[in-house]
């Protein structure tokens, strides 16, 4: 159980990032969620996971791309929750297209959004996981990191630096009792994928488990890595056995 912990989780207002809140929740965190742009949904989980799950749960909007702005969510969430014990770099974006024809500002956006984001909530929280000698981080990396993906070099290389990532931060930060960890999701059923999952393109074929994946069964990964002390490093496919 995760009760009088607080967990801080970007991305928290949709898709994966919704359902790794609401695990969390169920499991007695307090829990803060990160959102870019949903106010709506993310203040309408926050008063779902209160009533259900009893636990106190507040919306915070934020770029994570912003290295100031995550430096004031991260004392502005301390200040409101007392600390700060796990944190979920869930929150990502995609702007797939082809090597040729990729725009600078296509990669740039989703190395800030993905990779540096992940960085700057790290960054920000190591001053608090350092002084409690406590702490766990789980980054949301992709298999698109692992294998790579034709018409995402921007995606892919921001998901194999997020694992790169989480191996320095695992090895700096564990004599200290802080974990670092990463799941690597496949196929999963969210609004980023939606485009994709009404085609015929021989993705299905690709997974062993013959099935795209749902949000709460990343979430119940997460939630495993968030309080499992002698895993660190670790990277969790998710996939169905795609990049097996
Ligand atoms: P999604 O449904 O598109 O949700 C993305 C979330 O990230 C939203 O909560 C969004 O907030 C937030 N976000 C986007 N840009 C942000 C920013 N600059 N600052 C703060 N928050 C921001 O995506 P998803 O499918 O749940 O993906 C969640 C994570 O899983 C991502 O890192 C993604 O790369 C990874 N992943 C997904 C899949 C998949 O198949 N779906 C596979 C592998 C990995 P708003 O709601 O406010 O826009």
């Amino acid at each position: 159980m995760l009760t009088g912990k607080t967990a801080l989780v970007t991305g928290g207002s949709r898709g994966i990032g919704a359902a790794i809140v609401e695990k969390l929740a169920s499991q007695g965190a307090n829990v803060a969620v990160v959102y870019a742009g949903s106010r709506e949904a993310a203040e309408a989980l926050c008063a779902k996971c209160g009533a259900e799950f009893s636990v106190k749960a507040l919306a915070y909007q934020c770029d994570v791309a912003d290295f100031a702005a995550v430096k004031d969510l991260v004392a502005q969430v301390k200040k409101d929750f007392g600390s700060v014990d796990i944190l979920v770099n869930n929150a990502g974006v995609t702007q797939d297209g082809l090597l040729a024809m990729m725009k600078e500002e296509s990669f740039d956006r989703v190395l800030d959004v993905d990779l540096k984001g992940a960085f700057n909530c790290i960054r920000h929280c190591a001053g608090l996981f350092l002084r409690q000698k406590a702490g766990a981080i789980v980054n949301v990396s992709s298999v698109s990191g692992m294998m790579g993906n034709a018409g995402q070099a921007n995606y892919s290389a921001a998901k194999a630096g997020l694992i790169g990532l989480t191996k320095a931060v695992a090895k700096e930060l564990a004599p200290k009792g802080i974990t670092c960890n990463a799941v690597a999701p496949g196929f999963i059923a969210t609004d980023m994928t939606k485009d994709l999952s009404g085609q015929d393109n021989g993705l299905l074929a690709a997974i062993p488990l013959g099935r795209i994946g749902q949000p709460q069964e990343v979430a119940e990964a997460v939630a495993f890595l968030a309080c499992a002390p002698y895993i660190t490093g670790e990277v969790l496919r998710v996939d169905g056995g795609l990049a097996m």
